[in-house]
């Protein structure tokens, strides 16, 4: 790594109140450039007095935010949508810094992504309104969208500065206030989202950021003064969350894992279907929920399919992520790239061919050049559980029933998609698919009007789009009498 990296120690650990705030009782926090392995900033733990000042302060911003008109809300996250693309190129950088994703990405989908929910939420957030139903003799109801207080965002550390914001958008244009918990390993630029909040006139309270493993998110979770919870995380983790959020009968979206299927038939355009394997399987070194990591290829098309894929990875430039012209960059940590270099054996032992890749880069940081597995059936490991990096499995099938059955037969339900150019085949897989994104002829594209997330074991809720809405509010109903009280004594 030659390139000089620019610097990443924050102000302070966490945001409290509409300012940086320390607590230097609280356990060390070594922020780990992937790229290199060397310490790149130190943090602290969130102590319990620092959870508590977070929830206090948004406890006590949150009446006087959800007072504000819709439009005045909205026109602060607009401004903070502007502010991010101002300094996209340093936020870029420091993404790029905290997660190891070569700039090439962060560029374009991190930061990016977190000001178009910015934009789309603050726009949206004038628009809300309650309903009125006429209910006989005169009378009527009306609804209230109201906010539901405080909640809780914690993220993963795939996409931090995106999570941080695909939460706080809908949440603030609801009039809610927030307190977000990155994940441990990536703690810097949801900082930032919070510094650039404040430039933009957020009031003081309405989103702090406190860092903490998975206690301090357990202490969050439980907490009386918390609404709501919305986690992006693996399903281990949702399942104690929503746990702990239904013991206190909280409201809870759940962002989850996967290991979604991309069913391509003989008939599809093998060059789109390659890019979209390649987009699904590599992009972020395969560390998406949604990636399509069971590829189900029909047998007429499966060998030439391979034989692209094969070669088109060939052209993936795996290197110092700070380079523009990297591709791939490392895994977010050593622990993570044992895992998958964990899955890979299990595929070899378990009988499926690699055809290339799953080997660890010699040298400093945490690389793993992405992997291919063909000859990979339903019943092995890597087809049935989330890896979480770049390991694409080939499996082949002979018919469309076959495919749909097959793509359906797992516990998760994030995406799925098909490539083929029949269209009506197309509408019956994306009619028949077990998952909450479905594709045709694309994957993995998730623009901020179009809803995202999962069924079954992968979560409940939605972010992004229209849909976001009914997660971060509530409805209040109002009976308006406009005869007598009538009663039988
Ligand atoms: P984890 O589930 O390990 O952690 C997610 C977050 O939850 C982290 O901030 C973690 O803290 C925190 N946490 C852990 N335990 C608890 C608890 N008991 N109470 C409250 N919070 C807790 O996921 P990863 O960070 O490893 O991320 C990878 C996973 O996220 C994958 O499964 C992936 O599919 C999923 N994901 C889903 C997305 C979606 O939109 N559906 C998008 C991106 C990722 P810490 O890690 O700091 O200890």
């Amino acid at each position: 790594m030659t390139t000089a990296l620019p610097p990443a120690q924050p102000t302070a650990s966490h945001f409290i109140d509409g300012a940086p705030y320390e607590d230097a009782s609280g356990a060390p926090l070594p922020v780990i450039y992937p790229a290199t392995g060397a310490q790149i900033a130190r943090l602290h733990l969130a102590t319990p007095a620092a959870v508590d000042a977070a929830l206090s302060a948004a406890a006590a911003a949150q009446p006087a935010w959800a007072a504000l008109t819709g439009t005045e809300r909205g026109r602060i996250l607009r401004r903070t949508a502007e502010i991010l693309r101002r300094d996209n190129r340093a936020l870029s950088e420091l993404e790029t810094l905290d997660t190891g994703k070569p700039l090439s990405e962060t560029l374009v989908a991190d930061a990016a992504s977190a000001a178009d929910a910015l934009e789309y939420f603050g726009g949206l957030a004038g628009t809300l309104t309650g309903e009125q139903m006429e209910v006989g003799g005169g009378d009527f109801v009306y609804t209230r969208r109201e906010a539901l207080g405080v909640v809780v965002g914690i993220g993963a550390w795939n996409y931090p500065i995106q999570i941080a914001a695909w939460k706080a958008a809908p949440a603030l244009a609801c009039g809610n206030a927030m307190v977000f918990k990155p994940s441990e390993l990536t703690p810097l630029t949801a900082l930032k989202l919070a510094e650039a909040f404040r430039e933009a006139g957020l009031p003081d309270g309405v989103f702090n950021v406190v860092q903490g493993a998975g206690e301090v998110g357990a202490a969050l979770v439980s907490d009386p003064r918390v609404a709501k919870v919305s986690l992006t995380g693996s399903v281990p983790t949702g399942r104690r969350v929503y746990a702990a959020a239904a013991a206190h009968m909280k409201h809870a979206t759940m962002e989850l894992g996967g290991k979604s299927p991309i069913v391509i038939f003989d008939d599809a355009d093998l060059e789109n279907a390659v890019s979209a394997a390649i987009n699904g399987n590599f992009y972020s070194t395969g560390q998406i929920c949604s990636n399509g990591t069971r590829l189900f290829v029909q047998s007429g098309i499966h060998d030439a399919f391979v034989a692209r894929l094969a070669e088109r990875m060939d052209g993936a430039v795996i290197g110092d992520p700070m380079e523009e012209a990297t591709t791939i960059g490392p895994m977010v940590s050593d622990r993570q790239r044992q895992i998958v270099r964990g899955y890979v054996e299990k595929g070899v032992a378990e009988g499926a061919t690699l055809v290339k890749g799953g080997e660890a880069l010699d040298g400093p940081g945490f690389f793993l050049r992405p992997a291919l597995f063909t000859g990979v059936t339903d019943d092995m490991t890597i087809a049935r559980e989330e890896i979480f990096g770049p390991v694409a499995s080939v499996l082949k099938f002979e018919t469309e029933a076959e495919a749909l059955s097959r793509a359906n037969a797992t516990e998760f339900g994030l995406a799925a998609g098909v490539f083929t150019n029949d269209l009506r085949r197309a509408h019956r897989m994306a009619a028949g698919f077990q998952a909450g994104t479905c594709y045709i002829n694309a994957y993995n594209l998730t623009p901020v009007e179009a809803p995202f997330g999962g069924v079954k074991a992968s979560g409940l809720g939605r972010e992004n789009s229209k849909a976001a809405i009914e997660h971060y509010s509530q409805v209040k109903s109002v009976y308006v009498g406009m005869a007598d009280t009538e009663a039988p004594f």
